[in-house]
C-alpha cells in the first residue's frame, strides 16, 4: 500500500471539512489569511450589545462595548475581549507580525484555533491608540439578551 498517498488523502479531507463547514468568505479569511472586501462585512454597522465569537472555535474575541466606527470599512474594536488595562494575557486573540505585504502590519489571530481575524493598528480611539480592524467573516455575533 502507498502510505504517501494515504497521507495526502487525509490532508485533503481536513481541508474539505473546513470548506464544508464555512462559507467561502469565512474559509478564505480565517484559514487562508485573505481579507474580505471593505464594507462587505455583516457586522460593520451592528450596534447590538453582545459578544463576537470566533467563527471557527467559538472563542469570545471582542465585546460590543469596545466596537467603534473606524471608517475603514471593517468592523473595528478598541481592545480584545478580557483585556485588563494593557494586559492582554487573558485574551483569546494574539498579535503577530505579518510581513506578507511590503509594509509591515500586525496580524490578529485566534489563540485557540489560529484563525486569521484581521489586523491591529496604532490609530484607534483609546489612550493607547490601539485599534483592531477585523473581518466580519471571522466573527459570530451573539446578542447579550440571552437568545
Ligand atoms: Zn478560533
Amino acid at each position: 500500500m502507498d502510505t504517501g498517498s494515504l497521507t495526502k488523502q487525509a490532508e485533503a479531507t481536513v481541508a474539505t471539512d473546513w470548506e464544508k463547514k464555512f462559507t467561502q468568505v469565512q474559509f478564505y479569511v480565517t484559514r487562508e489569511k485573505r481579507t474580505e472586501l471593505p464594507l462587505s462585512g455583516i457586522y460593520l454597522n451592528n450596534t447590538e450589545l453582545g459578544i463576537y465569537y470566533c467563527v471557527c472555535s467559538n472563542a469570545p474575541l471582542f465585546s460590543s462595548e469596545k466596537k467603534y466606527s473606524s471608517g475603514t470599512g471593517w468592523p473595528s474594536f478598541s481592545e480584545a475581549y478580557s483585556t485588563c488595562g494593557r494586559d492582554e494575557n487573558n485574551t483569546t486573540t494574539m498579535k503577530r507580525p505579518d510581513n506578507s505585504l511590503r509594509s509591515t502590519r500586525t496580524e490578529v489571530v485566534c489563540k485557540q484555533c489560529d484563525a486569521q481575524l484581521g489586523h491591529a493598528f496604532d490609530d484607534g480611539p483609546t489612550p493607547s491608540g490601539q485599534g483592531f480592524c477585523i473581518n466580519g467573516a471571522s466573527l459570530n455575533f451573539k446578542p447579550s439578551s440571552g437568545q
